[in-house]
């Protein structure tokens, strides 16, 4: 059985070629590395729900996903790892045609179950994850995303991870779970990049999620390149140049766009000039696999 993660993550400096002048710096949070399938703020929101399976005597982890999700197949690998069953309930029918995300996911034992994007409503319905468990033995649910109280215990061990020189830290908004958790560890003011049309919403959502009162919460949708999932030949070609540059591959759903939009807008001064900037790579490169004919890495 191999532990996770494999490799420490480390904070790697940015090219000045690729950012120009007008900041002080720019690196990057290598949470990417920890692990290729488990990979970035994914296992950090998984650890303390596997820990907590495993010592309560809980031998089957059952959570949700969409096709392509990351946390599904972070789950199915992290269980695998661990000798626990996963059972995955995902929105859609692709029996005849599975991604390769759910490729993946069967290749590490999980069992998955398709339901209509209708039923899906209801994965946060306590009465259907009831029944979901005692159907699955007495299931462990997550929810999706691992957006629950233990995986936002992971926020904390990332903010950890973050030194006292940055004056400015960068993530990725998907849920908000992890910017949520950051900006309420940190004195210092972090922003959220968020990829999907309309994203920034998440700012009202967000408070929910933790106290972050007397905080600044900063995020954006402009970067969003088409939406969700989605992505431009332009993003293609930032990223190979990302990588050609700086050595560090990007995945095309969260950090490409991030990237893409720390480099505007230090491009157009909205950073000061002593700032000292850190990126977050929350990993999800598992996601590049169907632009590998695209993708010099
Ligand atoms: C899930 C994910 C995010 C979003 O994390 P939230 O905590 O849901 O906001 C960001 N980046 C990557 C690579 C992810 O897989």
């Amino acid at each position: 059985m191999g532990i996770i993660p494999e490799r420490k993550p480390f904070i790697q400096p940015l090219k000045r070629a690729w950012y120009g002048g007008r900041v002080q710096d720019v690196s990057m949070l290598r949470l990417d590395v920890i692990h290729p399938i488990v990979s970035g703020n994914k296992w950090y929101k998984l650890k303390e729900n596997i820990l907590y399976c495993l010592r309560n005597g809980y031998d089957t982890i059952l959570t949700f996903g969409g096709g392509y999700s990351n946390h599904l197949v972070a789950t199915a690998k992290a269980a695998q790892y661990y000798g626990l069953n996963a059972v995955g309930i995902v929105r859609g029918d692709y029996r005849d045609n599975p991604t390769p995300t759910l490729r993946n996911c069967k290749n590490y034992g999980m069992i998955i179950k398709y339901v209509s994007y209708d039923e899906y409503k209801k994965k946060d319905d306590e009465s259907w994850q009831k029944e979901l468990s005692n159907e699955y033995s007495c299931a462990f649910i997550i929810p999706e995303g691992g957006d629950n109280d233990l995986g936002r215990k992971g926020a904390e061990e990332i903010a950890n991870y973050i030194p006292e020189e940055f004056t400015h830290v960068c993530v990725s908004v998907g849920s908000g779970t992890i910017y949520a958790g950051v900006l309420k560890y940190m004195d210092k003011e972090v922003r959220g990049y968020a990829p999907m049309k309309g994203g920034a919403y998440l700012k009202n959502e967000i408070v929910h999620i933790e106290d972050l009162s007397g905080k600044k919460i900063n995020i954006t949708d402009a970067w969003h390149f088409g939406g969700f999932g989605k992505h431009t030949d332009e993003l293609i070609y930032f990223m190979n140049d990302f990588h050609e540059i700086n050595n560090i591959p990007l995945d095309v759903v969260y950090t490409s766009k991030m990237m893409y939009g720390v480099r505007e807008q230090i491009k157009k001064g909205f950073f000061p000039e002593d700032a000292k900037i850190l990126c977050i790579h929350t990993g999800g490169l598992q996601g590049n696999s169907t632009l590998r004919d695209r993708l010099s890495y």
